[in-house]
């Protein structure tokens, strides 16, 4: 297509969450910073503080799940601001060709608009095309808000460590778990009727919303998702040393950041 997509056989794709992101996606982004009271830019401002892309020269980097390039535009800012770095690249992936117009659209008004910094490529992040992607290409995977949306997070996680290069870094942001009783029964309250609701009233859309809180329920908490990025052969925690814990939490266990490295 004009937009340079290469896009994966139609029978791969998942209908249910492909749909979902369909419907949202013009409102995504006004969505996000309703729903998250513009929090999730704060976690996002952090998770590619603390990867510090460009740190140690140009990187090759892949934004998985990477929706409207929040992410992504990220990491090209941080490599230029701090490291006057202009070679740092990022292919923003996403199962959702309408995700990635957004991202096209908006990275148009962007000085990496077409530059070999920024590629939009559709594909399903479970099973991403050997062609496009071969093994030991990337330095530094990122996943944001998209993992739990995954049907099997396994498979996501193989491919991201077959896709790393030895020593490159997997670096996810998620919905987590609020472990204080208090904050937590404030939390459901908000996510069970507030999202929701604020879907409905924003978006006209509760489903999809709706949708997104469950999704947010059924995703495995911090420890035992450290323990699948062990198991799928990742050395964790390597990056919150002296800190503990093979993850860090944000807000409470909201959100958390988890962080594996192939060696
Ligand atoms: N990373 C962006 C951010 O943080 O703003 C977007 C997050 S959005 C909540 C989740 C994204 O995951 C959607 O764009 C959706 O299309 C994408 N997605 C869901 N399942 C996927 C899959 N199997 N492979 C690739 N992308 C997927």
């Amino acid at each position: 297509t004009h937009f340079g997509f290469r896009t994966v056989p139609e029978e791969q794709k998942e209908s249910l969450v492909k749909n979902v992101f369909d419907s949202v996606a013009s409102s995504y982004d006004l969505m996000n910073d309703a729903m998250s009271l513009g929090i999730h830019r704060l976690w996002k401002d952090e998770f590619v503080g603390l990867l510090k892309p460009g740190a140690k020269g140009p990187q090759k980097c892949i934004d998985v799940a990477g929706g409207t390039g929040d992410i992504a535009l990220r990491i090209l800012d941080h490599a230029r601001e701090r490291y006057a770095d202009r070679e740092t690249t990022v292919d923003v992936v996403d199962i959702n060709g309408e995700m990635l117009k957004e991202g096209y659209k908006r990275f148009k008004k962007t000085m990496y608009h077409n530059t070999p910094q920024i590629a939009f490529r559709e594909a399903n992040a479970q099973a991403l095309p050997t062609e496009q992607f071969p093994e030991n290409t990337y330095d530094l995977y990122t996943i944001a808000f998209g993992i739990r949306n995954c049907t099997s997070v396994p498979d996501v996680l193989k491919e991201a460590y077959r896709v790393l290069k030895p020593g490159g870094t997997f670096a996810c942001l998620e919905f987590s778990r609020v472990n204080n009783p208090l904050l937590s029964t404030a939390y459901d309250q908000y996510s069970f009727s507030i999202i929701p609701l604020l879907g409905t009233i924003l978006a006209g859309d509760r489903v999809s919303y709706q949708y997104l809180v469950e999704s947010i329920r059924r995703f495995p908490p911090q420890p035992e998702f450290a323990q699948m990025i062990a198991d799928a052969g990742f050395t964790t925690g390597g990056m919150f040393e002296g800190k503990g814990g093979a993850w860090r939490d944000l807000t409470f266990g909201v959100a958390a950041i988890h962080t594996g490295v192939k060696l």
